[in-house]
């Protein structure tokens, strides 16, 4: 058989196990998903959206060291300490997040600031919800990065009793209290970083 002849079989033959192929998912039962009533369940160390853990007493974990910033390959992270008092004290160390940002859109959900973390603070959760018309609701603050303290305190997110509470990181019920303007910024760290800590000095 000649060489041209060859190719020409092996071209059909080619054509011939596509169709084969849409042919055998032509029987197969459909995996359609009642989405959102029902969920499909991620693989287990699936990487969603981030949350902030508390110790069992309350206190939140994070120590305002800024490791996880450091470490985040994309920059989406914004980190600003201040010291507790005993008056007001919201960490069991010297220091708290007095600001904690995530820029959820330059996040590449790698997982490198939970690897990062001293104190198992920041951990990614099997969310993945967030769609939202404003670039800046998807920079997300403490009030939707913390977890409330009734939601399971001491244990990962993946361990609570109770699952994970569904209203966190859902942008269509919880507004930023980053608002649309200082969102956009956010992307620029470098001046965002110097304001803030300007501010917090004065
Ligand atoms: S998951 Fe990766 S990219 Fe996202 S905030 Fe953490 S370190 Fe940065
Ligand atoms: S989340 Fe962890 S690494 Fe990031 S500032 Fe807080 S304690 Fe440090």
């Amino acid at each position: 058989m000649s060489v041209d002849r060859r190719k020409n079989l092996y071209n059909v033959m080619a054509l011939v196990r596509g169709f084969m192929t849409t042919f055998h998912f032509m029987f197969v039962k459909k995996p359609t998903i009642q989405y959102p009533s029902i969920k499909k369940q991620h693989a287990p160390r699936f990487h969603g959206l981030h949350e902030l853990r508390r110790y069992a007493d309350g206190k939140e974990r994070c120590i305002g060291c800024e490791l996880c910033a450091i470490s985040c390959p994309a920059n989406a992270i914004t980190v600003i300490g201040a010291e507790n008092t005993p008056a007001d004290r919201y960490s069991p160390g010297e220091r708290f997040a007095a600001r904690y940002e995530i820029d959820e859109l330059r996040c590449i959900f790698c997982g490198l600031c939970e690897e990062a973390c001293p104190t198992d603070a920041i951990v990614l959760t099997p969310r993945f919800e967030m769609a939202d018309y404003r670039r800046g609701a998807f920079v997300y603050a403490k009030d939707r990065l913390l977890v409330p303290p009734e939601a399971g305190v001491g244990s990962a997110p993946d361990e609570r009793p109770n699952g994970i509470p569904s209203d966190l990181g859902s942008v269509s019920h919880v507004k930023s209290t980053v608002d649309i303007a200082t969102g956009y910024e956010a992307t620029n760290r470098g001046t965002i970083l110097k304001e803030q800590r300007r501010g917090l000095a004065g």
